[in-house]
């Protein structure tokens, strides 16, 4: 599934190939998305695309007045083509560009949409309730504090809500609470002022890093051959059940919590 670095690392592809960019065409092939494509999506040619930036894991194309509201859900993706280049199965939209080129909404399990706001699209219903972005200056330990002060839920799931902070995944929230040394079910309420300081700066080295990475493959990522391979090589816990902790050689553990599976180390995680 795109998590926030994928969603960062294909704003960074098509923002060269979109922003400042007139739209010439937009073919619609399948409407039936998570909701459906609407009209006016149809009708944004002649539109100059002003900016492009995203929220969470919303991508937002500014086409002043409004903005497209586009998310990759389960299995979606961008990629930038030439503007006749032939379709492949699960390309279900495109917007043609004057430069020559498109891009196209590829999303085999049609999770994703691709919607219209006409207003300000960060009062949006899906976005204006999501909390503060993981690597900008809103997310800092006296935050963290003040939404765990009283829960007793486990820290991991306060880290996967949106609502408290967006895009922090199943396996950045497995890697962050490894990094900074604490049990995932610990009681976010529990977690003193000191140990979440760690654990924020290692959502955030999470997070950034593998941006990073992510970087490295934006060129497959726009090109056919797709899914961008980063990542896996670094990781400390996530998928390792079994498999000897890198950081005290006992064994990395993995339970459900809420549906997830989560990854820990009984012998550095408190
Ligand atoms: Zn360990």
């Amino acid at each position: 599934m795109p998590e926030l670095p994928e969603v960062e690392t294909t704003l960074r592809g098509v923002v060269p190939h979109l922003v400042g960019r007139r739209i010439t065409g937009v073919e619609v092939r399948q409407r039936r998305l998570r909701w459906p494509v609407p009209k006016q999506i149809d009708a944004l040619a002649g539109r100059v695309v002003a900016d492009a930036s995203r929220r969470g894991k919303y991508l937002l194309f500014d086409v002043a007045p409004g903005a497209v509201i586009l998310h990759l859900g389960m299995s979606g993706s961008l990629r930038v083509v030439a503007a006749g280049a032939g379709w492949r199965k699960h390309d279900h939209l495109a917007l043609s560009l004057d430069s020559g080129r498109a891009i196209r909404f590829h999303d085999p399990r049609r999770f994703g949409c691709v919607l219209f706001c006409a207003g300000d699209p960060l009062a949006h219903r899906l976005i204006r309730d999501l909390g503060p972005e993981p690597l900008g200056d809103g997310f800092h330990a006296g935050y963290l504090a003040g939404v765990a002060a009283g829960r007793r839920g486990g820290i991991k799931q306060l880290l996967m809500d949106s609502r408290v902070v967006v895009g922090v995944g199943n396996i950045y929230a497995c890697e962050a609470l490894f990094l900074a040394g604490i049990h995932p079910r610990r009681a976010a309420g529990r977690v003193a002022g000191s140990r979440l300081e760690t654990l924020v700066a290692a959502v955030k080295e999470v997070l950034g890093r593998s941006i990073e990475m992510g970087g490295t493959t934006l060129r497959d990522f726009l090109r056919e051959d797709g899914e961008p391979g980063y990542f896996k090589q670094s990781l400390l816990v996530y998928g390792r059940e079994g498999e000897p902790c890198k950081r005290c050689g006992g064994v990395v553990r993995r339970f459900v919590q809420v549906g997830r599976s989560t990854f820990y180390c009984p012998g550095c995680q408190r």
